[in-house]
């Protein structure tokens, strides 16, 4: 058995502890307190691994490997969860018909304790690695990484490469190469409020001009065969039923597979022009995370991973999801990111959240292998 694999099956006990240690530790989005404890736990844990340091919010783990001789290599991850203080009162963490469960067990907390115990393999078998090693867990991805931005931006830039700690795809823990961008709009027209009975004609509702631009415009912006989605998943205005609405807003989720529809979609929510003269639109919003596009660094860099895999007997696959993560960052940067190569498992964000026990060692040895053997 590959000596990596060895290793990481006979400390599966200690990495299934800190899991459930890490997991005991809430650490929901909007309690920033409670999420900096998770971080020091897991500076705790690694203490004798790694130095941490604060970094604007954020935690960076610099390993100290053997080997190194140049180049860096950035792991990516999140300690803050979309769960609430208190979950685990009704959300366990368990271990339990061969799946860990709890809340944030998946996404990601699993992802961090692996890639920790990854760089523990290397130092105990001591296999030199060629660059020099970082981890950096932020508090607000769930929130849209307003805060850790820059700072993973700036540790990303001139590295190597950037692995992304977010679950795999699916239960079989596909890797994923490509992200869609994400934005959000908020379309507000202003109308003329008057007395629906008395005054009907000096009034200009703005309720039904925004219908007629969600249905007969905004609408039409989704093109699903170029993977572009766009949906109006808010909406509100006026004040009576007997008032002629001089307010409405719609707040508009979009996707998009490329930089270029990206602009392109751009252009066309800002030339949105009311069907009725008497209301105005105004256009807020723009791209929160850019798209992770497969580029040819990407591609190598996951047929590498796919190499390494099988070196452990496992097959790793590719795949292309809606969702983001801070991997869209770095990769609109041009740094090769491989995202998807933390937790094998299911249910992010549900009561189901649980990781398979059986594909934690491959993990370990994975993402151990990868870091000592990119070049
Ligand atoms: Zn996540």
């Amino acid at each position: 058995m590959d000596p990596l694999l060895q290793w990481a099956r006979k400390n599966q006990p200690a990495l299934i502890r800190l899991i459930r240690d890490l997991v005991e530790c809430e650490s929901p989005t909007d309690s920033p307190g409670a999420v900096v404890r998770c971080m020091e736990l897991l500076a705790e844990s690694t203490s004798d691994i790694a130095d941490s340091r604060l970094v604007d919010g954020s935690y960076v783990y610099d390993f100290r490997l053997q080997g190194v001789t140049k180049g860096r290599i950035l792991a990516l991850g999140h300690a803050d969860t979309v769960w609430p203080l208190g979950t685990l009162r009704t959300m366990k963490f368990r271990n339990r018909d061969g799946r860990l469960w709890g809340p944030g067990v998946l996404d990601m907390k699993t992802g961090l304790a692996t890639f920790a115990f990854a760089m523990r393999a290397l130092r105990e078998l001591k296999i030199p690695v060629r660059q020099s090693v970082s981890m950096l867990v932020n508090p607000d991805e769930e929130t849209g990484s307003k805060v850790s931005r820059s700072t993973t931006e700036s540790l990303a830039r001139g590295a190597r490469a950037v692995l992304v700690l977010e679950p795999g795809t699916g239960l079989t823990g596909k890797a994923k190469t490509a992200r869609k961008g994400i934005g959000g709009y908020r379309i507000a027209v202003k109308g003329v409020a008057a007395h629906a009975g008395v005054d009907f004609e000096s009034g200009a509702s703005a309720i039904v001009e925004l219908s007629r631009q969600i249905s007969e415009k905004i609408a039409g912006f989704t093109d699903l065969k170029r993977g572009i989605t766009v949906n109006p998943g808010v909406i509100s205005g006026g004040t009576r039923s007997n008032v002629t609405a001089a307010y409405a807003e719609t707040l508009v989720d979009v996707r998009v597979p490329s930089a270029r529809d990206s602009a392109a979609l751009e252009k066309k929510f800002r030339a949105l022009k009311p069907f009725n003269r008497r209301c105005s639109i105004e256009v807020t919003g723009g791209l929160n995370r850019p798209p992770m596009e497969r580029t040819r660094g990407i591609a190598e860099l996951f047929q590498f991973a796919r190499r390494c895999a099988k070196d452990l007997g496992v097959t790793l696959e590719e795949s292309a999801t809606g969702g983001g993560s801070d991997g869209n960052f770095t990769a609109a940067l041009g740094v090769p990111t491989l995202d998807g190569i933390g937790a094998v498992g299911e249910g992010a964000h549900a009561a189901h959240e649980s990781v398979l026990v059986e594909r934690l060692a491959d993990r370990v040895a994975l993402l151990a292998k990868i870091v000592a053997h990119l070049s």
